[in-house]
């Protein structure tokens, strides 16, 4: 992934491995622990093929990654996208690893990718891809080994599916071998809205660090899937003014605000959030340095980088996409005394409502969503504290602090099981 001004191309897994090998600096870990933690365990690569509906076969490349088992079993989206790659994977299931661990749910991270765009493909297409890639990567999943979720382009039909397709071949119903599925698979209530409900928490708990009054803030947000339009919702639930947000065609302003469940219902109708009657199509990367008060990443990696970091006027920023900030952009960032909410720890709510899902899967049980709601609160209040109270010892910004807190339970685990055989 690029953002629209970069000229050279910026390797996600090169920056997941230069915010890992800060922590570990930090924390002084031995050579033998870096040099594990720093690769992913393991790296499955498929090529497989799928009847398209013109009568030709077309072969398709998919990933799962799997970083790191210390904790336990891997956990971690399937991304569909014509730009995905090894190396985005492998950064996504490093990131899951910390991200499980600054929460404290006991997993460890995977990810999976199938290169393609799915708005090219009928429904048939998509759901044969969807069961093809699941039986290729069965030797690595199932639900006490690796367990995947959504992540962009794909959701609850396509969790379906791949559900449906490890149970045949189990011979019995499986669902805990996927989270993120409809409610009656098995899904956990609250689980679409989990990952912006936990970003708007962790936004109301920095707000109330840095005295910003959520009421009287102006929000932008970058990209418009499940975790952006769902956190614009949120956020304007708790007064907040949205001010400007875009999906991958382009971005919409307004100082006056947006009224996001019209742009929701203008975006279904027209495909695209541009166009909104009253607001002014802006490009992308202008949606990021707009005059607000917090800025919510919700797209893609790589997004605010040394170019346009700078830029930014916003004083708090809530990664709910992965991987939006480069290290170079977050020390110009930190300079400018900008509060981040690092993704590891601003988007979590997405894998411990999982968690929440997969618990409930396996004990055939279903929990009501006050009660998945009051769990998420508790574990990311409690995440974000933490977080803030490593940040103010060490003094440092909230990603170093967050890396901190997860590499060193990671590494405490791993160290505790000691080294096979
Ligand atoms: P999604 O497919 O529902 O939505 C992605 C959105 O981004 C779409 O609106 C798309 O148009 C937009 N987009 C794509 N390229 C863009 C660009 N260059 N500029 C602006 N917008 C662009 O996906 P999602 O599930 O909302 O995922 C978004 C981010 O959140 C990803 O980084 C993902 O890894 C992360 N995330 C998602 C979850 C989850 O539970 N869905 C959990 C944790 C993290």
């Amino acid at each position: 992934m690029t953002t629209e001004h970069a000229t050279t191309p910026i390797n996600p897994w090169a920056v997941a491995q230069q915010q890992f090998d800060l922590a570990a600096e930090r924390l002084g870990l031995d050579d033998g622990m870096r040099a594990v933690l720093r690769e992913p365990r393991r790296e499955f690569t498929v090529h497989f093929p799928v009847h398209m509906d013109d009568g030709s076969v077309r072969v398709f490349t998919g990933y799962r990654v799997q970083h790191n088992l210390g904790r336990g079993p891997a956990k971690g989206g399937i991304r569909y996208h014509q730009d995905v790659s090894i190396d985005e994977v492998k950064a996504l299931a490093m990131w899951m690893t910390w991200k499980c661990a600054v929460v404290g749910i006991p997993y460890g991270g995977g990810k999976g990718g199938v290169i393609v765009d799915p708005k090219q493909l009928s429904m048939r297409e998509l759901e044969s891809l969807t069961r093809r890639f699941f039986t290729e990567i069965e030797v690595l999943v199932g639900p006490e080994k690796d367990i995947p979720a959504p992540d962009v382009n794909t959701n609850s039909q396509i969790m379906a599916w791949m559900m449906d397709t490890y149970s045949m071949h189990a011979g019995y119903t499986v669902p805990g071998v996927v989270t993120g599925k409809p409610i009656s698979l098995g899904g956990s209530e609250g689980r679409n809205e989990a990952t912006a409900r936990c970003t708007v928490y962790c936004i109301v708990e920095a707000a109330r660090h840095l005295g910003i009054e959520l009421p009287k803030s102006r929000v932008a947000v970058q990209g418009f899937g499940n975790a952006g339009s769902i956190a614009a919702t949120l956020i304007e639930d708790e007064g907040a003014t949205v001010v400007a947000v875009s999906d991958s065609t382009g971005g919409i302003a307004n100082p006056d605000g947006l009224e996001i469940s019209k742009v929701i219902k203008w975006k279904k109708e027209h495909g695209t959030v541009q166009g909104f009657p009253g607001a002014t199509d802006i490009s992308n990367a202008e949606v990021l340095e707009v005059d607000c008060d917090i800025l919510i990443p919700a797209a893609l990696e790589n997004q605010i980088t040394e170019r346009n970091a700078g830029n930014i006027k916003a004083r708090l920023i809530a990664e709910a996409a992965n991987g939006p900030t480069t290290p170079e952009a977050d020390r110009i960032l930190w300079k400018n005394s900008k509060f981040m909410i690092p993704d590891i720890l601003c988007n979590a709510g997405g894998v411990t409502v999982s968690y929440f899902e997969w618990v409930q899967d396996l004990n055939r049980d279903h929990w009501s969503e006050e009660v998945v709601n009051a769990k998420l609160k508790e574990i990311m209040t409690k995440a974000f504290r933490e977080t803030l109270a490593i940040a103010r010892r060490e003094q440092c910004d909230m990603r170093t602090a967050a890396y901190l807190l997860a590499v060193r339970r990671v590494a405490d685990a791993m160290a505790m099981r000691g080294l096979y055989p």
